[in-house]
């Protein structure tokens, strides 16, 4: 049987781009080593870390939020047991979900390792050793990521004691003490997750903010929040060691301008210090498919490689490390593989931290408007002046938008606040349609609805916000 397309990795972008080239009329099919479909995101990470993300928020607030509504409830109890198979149980539906569509869309699914022998031959090697080679016109490598580790620290992950994302979805009690390597977006959920249910979380962080690359201000705020709920922050500091100690762990480190090491004690460790692209075995070099200086597969801005029929999408090409980013690539890779246009708009990809408030934020942060030399204008607005977030007691946080001095298009959105994750997509279809903060600000918003405080931010960027 030859195929009009192969995707080797069956993660967000591996299977959408499957599903949209079949939808496209294109014959496909998707080799994945993991036992089920839907690669990190639904297996390992998106999809469980959020199931956790919710039902830890469901015990923080009977345990502490609820009283001051006029509910009073006696203190819950946790099962963790349970919330565990809540996790597991909404990973299932989502990956018997793509299984699925893959059979919806006549899609061929082949449970194994996939090997590129040649330009329109793959190799799928089974877990019995058994081996067959499908030919097809073109292949798109979609094989995402994998745990990045600590640059120069030999870490030595068993996911019990010192553990990856992994192995941090799936502890099987509440640490007393969690040391969380790396103070990004999956570090501070995971951390956040624990921390609810009754770890005490102490953050480490080679950078002086949590959050690299966000907006300098929403950071800062957003780590004060955090600092508020219990979260304890070690900043500018380099972990040099990280080692087991007893039943738990201990990590050394230094502070990054120099000075006296440190050295704490944890029962868990959660190396959360990045990612890289995973390209192992696959037959690259062989099949002379170029790498870039990060070990990221090099495409072109069509998504394929060096090699003529050989493609590449999401975590393992550049770009930021999200779900939706490789999602709209293998739409758009499908579209290119079947004669249309495909487009991807990297200045609107939003991105979320899906914590307690959530942070949301899209398009240019103001320090890279400064580096860029771009004349801007601010508005902000915060929850505190809002109605629904009084009535809802969701005051933390606000809107920020950025928008040309000049034209007033909008050039960026950050929020901090609750439901931060739903309200940025209306900045980002705004921006997506070249809009202006005058635009957004003189859009009806219902009320009372937190989505007010986008429309006040906007109002604030163009002339006065009207209710502060
Ligand atoms: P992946 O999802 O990594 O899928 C690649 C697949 O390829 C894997 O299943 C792998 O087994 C398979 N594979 C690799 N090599 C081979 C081979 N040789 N043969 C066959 N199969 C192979 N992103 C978000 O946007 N939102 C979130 O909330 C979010 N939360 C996250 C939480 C955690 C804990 C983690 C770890 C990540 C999170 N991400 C999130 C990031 C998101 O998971 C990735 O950006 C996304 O999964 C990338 O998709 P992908 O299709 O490129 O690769």
């Amino acid at each position: 049987m030859a195929y009009d397309v192969v995707v080797i990795g069956s993660g967000p972008g591996g299977y959408v781009c499957a599903i949209k080239a079949a939808q496209l009329g294109l014959k496909v099919a998707v080799v994945e080593k993991r036992a089920t479909y839907g690669g990190t995101c639904l297996n390992v990470g998106c999809i469980p870390s959020k199931a956790l993300l919710h039902a830890s928020e469901m015990f923080h607030h009977a345990a502490h939020g609820m009283d001051s509504l006029g509910v009073e409830i006696p203190a819950p109890k946790l099962n963790l047991e349970k919330m565990m198979a809540h996790k597991d149980a909404t990973v299932k539906s989502n990956v018997d979900g793509v299984a699925f569509l893959f059979k919806k869309n006549k899609i061929d699914g082949l449970i194994g390792t996939g090997k590129i022998v040649a330009a329109g031959k793959v190799s799928v090697t089974a877990e019995d050793g058994s081996t067959q080679e499908l030919e097809t016109k073109n292949i798109v490598i979609a094989t995402g990521s994998d745990v990045a580790g600590i640059p120069g620290v030999n870490v030595d992950i068993d996911e019990k004691v010192i553990v990856s994302s992994t192995g941090a979805i799936a502890l099987d009690k509440v640490p007393q003490n969690l040391v969380v390597v790396g103070g990004g977006v999956i570090g501070l959920e995971l951390g956040s997750v624990w921390m609810r249910l009754g770890a005490k979380v102490t953050v480490v962080e080679y950078l002086d903010n949590i959050l690299g690359g966000m907006d300098g201000e929403v950071s800062k705020q957003f780590q004060r929040m955090l600092a508020k709920q219990g979260m304890t922050f070690n900043l500018g500091a380099k972990v040099t060691g990280v080692e087991k100690s007893g039943a738990g762990a201990k990590v050394t480190f230094e502070p990054v301008k120099g000075g006296e090491a440190q050295t704490i004690e944890a029962d868990v460790v959660l190396i959360s210090t990045g990612r890289k692209p995973y390209t192992t075995g696959l037959g690259l070099e062989d099949a002379g498919v170029a790498l870039d200086n990060r070990g990221r597969v090099e495409i072109d801005g069509h998504y394929k490689t060096n090699v003529d029929g050989i493609y590449a999408i999401g975590d393992v090409v550049k770009g930021p490390m999200l779900a939706h980013k490789a999602e709209d690539e293998g739409v758009a890779l499908a579209e290119v593989l079947a004669g249309q246009h495909g487009h991807v708009n990297y200045d609107v990809i939003p991105g979320v931290v899906y914590t307690q408030p959530e942070v949301a934020s899209v398009g240019k942060t103001e320090e890279e408007l400064k580096a860029a030399g771009v004349a801007y204008k601010v508005g902000k607005f915060p929850f505190t002046a809002n109605g629904r977030a009084r009535a809802m007691q969701v005051t933390d946080g606000f809107v920020k938008i950025l928008a040309d001095k000049e034209t007033d298009r909008v050039l960026g959105g950050h929020i901090v606040g609750f439901g931060a994750g739903e309200m940025i997509h209306e900045i980002a279809v705004l921006m997506e349609f070249g809009g202006s903060s005058e635009d957004l600000g003189r859009t009806c918003h219902a009320h009372p609805t937190m989505s007010e405080a986008v429309k006040e931010a906007a109002l604030a960027t163009f002339f006065k916000p009207l209710h502060m």
